[in-house]
């Protein structure tokens, strides 16, 4: 079958590659549509180091299953399906908690060493199928993923009616948390982004307020529009210093912060400017009752997804739309590859 093989960093080549085998509890699920996500741009530059070659990346997807293993009674070929990533044990403390996504012996399909969907076919065992609704699309299926990412984070978050909700970051995890605040009853949406694209994409979806921290004061937009001790809420979706630094900044003291970006391991910030105004900071990841409603949400159509995706392509195209969205020379929001 084809694949994208990461190779090591800049490096991620199409390639013919042995068919997966499915295991007893196993399904091998024909990929239809796979998001590009901006950790798999992180990993594939080598930046974040949470790709480890050689390996196939892929963890937003929605596919077919084409073969099941031999005790897997609950599935057969031909149904839709979209597809959780994470791999739990189950009998961890935190799987015990009802916290899968912190297990602590978790893997990602598509992630570290383990292969996911930049391919025809990926192996999946059975627990992580979901049914995908005959009126979702295959692209939109591959949106349930990133959208369980946002509405977990804004789950963890304490938003009150009609709060104003300062967004850094117009990626598709920041429109999705844009998406899911909505949902929450936030009230002023203030997103920041230094992508002008990116920014009208979020005035599409409902922001009230875009900022462009490059050509206007953010700290001086956010006191205009939410007081001048800042927001009561702030969601990071960036995951670098200069984003995690204004998101302290920008705070409100006694305010929550979120941070859900993921790109750099380490970041310095100011603690005193979090000690002595008693902020909170809560790190979120993936996410757990979140995926199933993800797909809800799309089907029951009270978030529209479809502004996110801008790109639909061929497996083919991965290579270059990698090193493109990586060089910054793409600033397109979701690209969706078809296998
Ligand atoms: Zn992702
Ligand atoms: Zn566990």
């Amino acid at each position: 079958m084809k694949a994208l093989v990461y190779e090591g960093p800049w490096q991620m080549p199409l390639r013919e590659v042995p068919e997966p085998e499915p295991g007893p509890e196993d399904v091998i699920v024909a990929v239809k549509a796979v998001g590009v996500c901006g950790s798999d741009i992180h990993g594939f530059t080598g930046a974040s180091g949470r790709r480890i070659p050689p390996m196939i990346m892929g963890h937003e997807f929605s596919g077919e299953i084409r073969a099941v293993g031999a005790a897997v009674t609950d599935h057969r070929p031909g149904e839709r399906v979209v597809v959780q990533p994470i791999i739990t044990c189950g009998q961890c403390i935190n799987c015990l908690a009802g916290l899968p996504n912190i297990c602590t012996n978790r893997r990602g399909l598509g992630m570290m060493t383990t292969n996911g969907a930049y391919a025809e076919l990926v192996c999946v065992p059975q627990q992580l199928l979901y049914e995908l609704p005959a009126e979702v699309s295959w692209e939109h299926g591959a949106l349930v993923e990133p959208l369980s990412v946002a509405m977990h984070a804004v789950n963890q978050t304490p938003i009150q009616l009609m709060d104003t909700v300062l967004i850094l970051g117009a990626g598709t995890i920041g429109l999705m948390t844009l998406l899911s605040c909505r949902l929450k009853g936030a009230g002023k949406i203030i997103v920041a982004d230094l992508s002008p694209h990116r920014l009208e994409v979020a005035r599409k979806l409902g922001a009230d307020v875009t900022v462009n921290p490059a050509a206007e004061d953010l700290g001086e937009v956010v006191r205009r529009y939410a007081g001048p001790a800042g927001a009561p809420v702030v969601m990071e979706a960036v995951g670098v210093t200069a984003t995690a630094r204004q998101s302290l900044e920008l705070v409100r003291p006694g305010g929550h912060v979120t941070w859900i970006g993921n790109a750099m391991p380490t970041i310095e910030i100011p603690m005193q400017q979090v000690v002595t105004r008693e902020v909170t900071i809560r790190g979120v990841y993936a996410f757990n009752v979140e995926f199933g409603r993800a797909i809800e949400t799309i089907r029951s159509g009270r978030v529209d997804v479809s502004p996110i995706i801008e790109q639909v392509t061929p497996l083919e195209e991965g290579p270059q739309i990698a090193h493109d969205l990586a060089k910054g020379t793409l600033d397109a929001i979701k690209v969706v590859l078809r296998p």
